[in-house]
């Protein structure tokens, strides 16, 4: 394969799994550092995943990571490079989605793309009112009339115009119509319903509580990393919950933070805690619980809002030493 499709192939797969679930914002330096360290595949998949893993942190839900690692490596030991939307679809973390854009953008195969950006467009423009389950039924749903559109002589530039469109112009809430090269075969815009176009199910929220243990001691931070074959942050370390280091929350905790995930919103309130020889012990049988030293933070692969969470707590006066027992 010649190597600037190689490269272009290798920078797509890079930005599409990172963009999956994280804002483009969030993406931009975090793919600027990868491919100046990894330029193509070749170069990651010669990588140690601890060290893929922490230039991923930060940047959460990753299993995308080690996706990445582990096709960097197939791709790299293949006589030929997959070209196709359906041989890229082969791999494990590459859903149609991405290897409609690898296979678009890197090889001019006409396959549509389709986001949350372009359902939103092929709504509006072609009218369909009907409630939609959730997004990814909705990408299969339109992938039909995606497919029927798009420019067989630049597919790859068809597909990141009409994400584009959704994006900037057809964006969520009120569309600026003014503005849009559709306009004239818009039936949204005739009917004058853009607005609430696409339709979707109304999902069940949920609310939890969880309940951390922040634990300090000879300037070392308590942490759990979760096993490698754990499906959720396999790898990734994050604070321990009070109930898996044998403890009970007692007083109020010393941080309340709320994050969605989903349909769930969690409530996370974090406790100092000064442990005793007892927990210490107990701890040390624990294999997937590790000190690692406040100073070295910012290089351990550690969840993104934990690291936050962390910064916030040390950067607290007074508070870091002394903590309390719950
Ligand atoms: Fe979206 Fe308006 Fe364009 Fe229709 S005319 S596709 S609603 S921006």
């Amino acid at each position: 394969m010649p190597w600037r499709e190689q490269v272009s192939a290798y920078r797509t797969v890079v930005s599409e799994l990172m963009c999956q679930q994280t804002q483009v914002a969030t993406v931009i330096p975090y793919f600027e550092r990868w491919t100046a360290k990894w330029p193509d595949f070749p170069d990651l998949a010669r990588a140690e995943e601890a060290e893929v893993m922490a230039q991923w942190a930060g940047l959460g839900y990753y299993s995308r990571a080690r996706n990445l690692l582990a096709l960097a490596r197939q791709v790299a030991a293949l006589p030929r490079s997959p070209r196709t939307a359906a041989e890229w679809r082969e791999f494990k973390g590459v859903g149609p989605y991405t290897a409609a854009a690898i296979a678009s953008i890197a090889f001019d195969e006409p396959v549509a793309v389709v986001d949350g950006n372009v359902v939103r467009v092929l709504a509006r423009l072609d009218g369909v009112r009907v409630k939609l389950r959730d997004a990814s039924s909705a990408a299969k749903l339109f992938t039909a009339r995606a497919d029927e559109l798009v420019d067989h002589k630049r597919p790859g530039d068809f597909n990141q115009a009409m994400m584009e469109l959704g994006a900037t112009v057809c964006r969520k809430g009120v569309p600026d119509c003014g503005r849009c090269p559709l306009a004239e075969w818009c039936d949204a815009m005739k009917q004058g319903d853009a607005a609430i176009l696409p339709r979707f199910v109304a999902k069940e929220r949920k609310e939890a509580t969880v309940e951390r243990a922040l634990v300090i001691r000879a300037g070392r931070i308590l942490l759990r990393r979760n096993p490698h074959a754990a499906k959720r942050l396999a790898g990734i370390a994050e604070i321990p919950v009070l109930s898996s280091l044998g403890l009970e929350p007692a007083g109020e905790p010393v941080l309340v933070r709320r994050r969605t995930i989903g349909t769930v919103t969690y409530e996370e309130k974090l406790h100092a805690v000064v442990p005793k020889a007892a927990d210490l012990l107990r701890w040390a049988r624990d294999a997937e619980l590790e000190w690692v030293a406040a100073a070295e933070l910012s290089g351990a692969a550690l969840s993104g809002p934990h690291r936050r969470w962390l910064g916030e707590w040390l950067s607290r006066d007074g508070r870091t030493a002394r903590g309390r027992r719950p």
